[in-house]
C-alpha cells in the first residue's frame, strides 16, 4: 500500500499516577491497558520512543530525514499531534532550561546551516517564517510592528506552490540569525498566549524554513525551492459541543474541523482512486497543500501521556495516528 505518512509515537515522562500503557520499543508497539484482564489494546507504528529517548535521539530517529530531503529540493512537514500536556511543544520547540533540551526546530536549523556550509557546489538562500493559526485566521509571529494582525491569506501559484500573502519571510544568513527569529517568534507566541488565556494549546503554530538552492558554477541553472514546515498542532482533546459555550465552542469547532480535515487529506492522498483532495476545507490543510503527500516527506509525531488517568486520550491519539499511516 502507498505509504502516506511516517508515524512515530513519543511518550513523555509519567506523572506520579499509575502507568496506563506498556511500550515495546523493539516491536515498535504500544499497548494501552484499558481492560480489567490486563490484555489491553495493542498498536504498532513506524517507531515508538519511550520517555528515556532524548531530544537529540528524537531528532535523529524521526525528524532528520525530513530536513535532509528539503536540502535535496523536496518539501517536508513534521507535525506534533496529541492532547494538551503530552509534549508537542517540548518536542518541537524544546524545554526552556537547558541547551540539550532544544527541540526539532532549533536542531533542523543547525543541521541545515551545517549542510550548507559543507556544500561548496551550491549557493543557498534561506528564509524563515512563523505562523499561528487560531480560529482559522493566520497570524504572523515574526511581525513585530505595532499595527499587527493584517488579514493574511493563503495563495497558490501556477506551479501549485502555496504561500501566505503579506507574511514576513526574512532572509537568514547564519544559524544564529535563524535561531534568533525562532526565539522572537516564540516570545510573540507566549505574549499572545497570555492575552488569549492559553490560546497556544488551541492554535496551530508553524515554523517554516524556506530554501532556494542553485549550482555555483552556472548562473543560468534553475533555482530549486523547497521548504520544511515544523508544526505544533492544537491540542487534540475533543470537548463535547454540549459542554462548552461561546468562545470556547467556536475554538473547539475550529480545532475539530482542522484536525479532521488533516486526517481526511492524508487519507485521500494515500488513495490512488481519489482525485479530489479536500485541502480547501481548512486553513491548515490549505497552507500545507504543497507539503503533504507526493514527493514530500511527511512525519507525524504523536505525543502520548502515559498515566492511566489519560488512557482515553491516549487511545484517541493512537487511533488517529493509526489512521494516518
Ligand atoms: P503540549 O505542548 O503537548 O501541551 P508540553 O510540551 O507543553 O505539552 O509538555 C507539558 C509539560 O511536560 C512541559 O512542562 C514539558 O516540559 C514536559 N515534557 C513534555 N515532554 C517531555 C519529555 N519528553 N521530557 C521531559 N519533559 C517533558
Ligand atoms: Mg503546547
Amino acid at each position: 500500500m502507498h505509504k502516506r505518512v511516517k508515524v512515530c509515537i513519543r511518550v513523555r515522562p509519567a506523572s506520579k499516577d499509575h502507568a496506563g500503557i506498556v511500550i515495546n520499543e523493539q516491536d515498535k508497539a504500544i499497548s494501552v491497558l484499558n481492560e480489567p484482564n490486563g490484555n489491553g489494546t495493542r498498536f504498532r507504528f513506524d517507531d515508538v520512543m519511550g520517555s528515556h529517548v532524548t531530544q537529540e535521539q528524537v531528532y535523529q530517529r524521526a525528524a532528520m530525514e525530513a530536513t535532509e530531503s528539503v536540502l535535496h529540493g523536496y518539501n517536508g512537514t513534521v507535525m506534533a499531534y496529541g492532547q494538551t500536556g503530552a509534549g508537542k511543544t517540548f518536542t518541537m520547540s524544546g524545554g526552556k532550561t537547558s541547551f540539550s533540551d532544544r527541540g526539532i526546530c532549533a536542531r533542523s536549523i543547525a543541521m541545515l546551516f551545517a549542510a550548507i556550509k559543507s556544500d561548496a557546489e551550491h549557493s543557498y538562500c534561506v528564509r524563515v517564517s512563523y505562523i499561528e493559526i487560531y480560529n482559522e485566521a493566520l497570524y504572523d509571529l515574526l511581525d513585530f510592528s505595532e499595527n499587527q494582525q493584517r488579514e493574511l491569506v493563503v495563495q497558490e501559484n501556477d506551479k501549485g506552490q502555496t504561500s501566505v500573502k503579506g507574511l514576513s519571510r526574512p532572509v537568514v544568513e547564519t544559524e544564529e540569525a535563524a535561531l534568533d527569529l525562532l526565539f522572537q517568534g516564540e516570545t510573540n507566541r507566549t505574549i499572545a498566549e497570555h492575552c488569549l488565556n492559553n490560546a497556544s494549546t488551541r492554535s496551530h503554530c508553524i515554523f517554516s524554513l524556506h530554501i532556494e538552492k542553485r549550482a555555483h558554477d552556472d548562473s543560468k541553472s534553475p533555482v530549486v525551492s523547497s521548504k520544511l514546515n515544523l508544526v505544533d498542532l492544537a491540542g487534540s482533546e475533543r470537548m463535547k459541543k454540549t459542554q462548552v459555550t461561546g468562545a470556547m465552542l467556536k475554538e473547539t469547532m475550529h480545532i475539530n474541523k482542522s484536525l479532521t480535515f488533516l486526517e481526511q487529506v492524508v487519507i485521500a492522498l494515500g488513495d490512488q482512486k481519489r482525485d479530489h483532495i479536500p485541502y480547501r476545507q481548512t486553513t491548515l490543510t490549505n497552507l500545507l497543500k504543497d507539503s503533504l503527500g507526493g514527493n514530500c516527506r511527511t512525519l507525524l509525531i504523536a505525543c502520548v501521556w502515559p498515566d492511566e488517568s489519560q488512557n482515553d486520550q491516549t487511545i484517541a491519539t493512537l487511533k488517529f495516528a493509526t489512521r494516518m499511516m
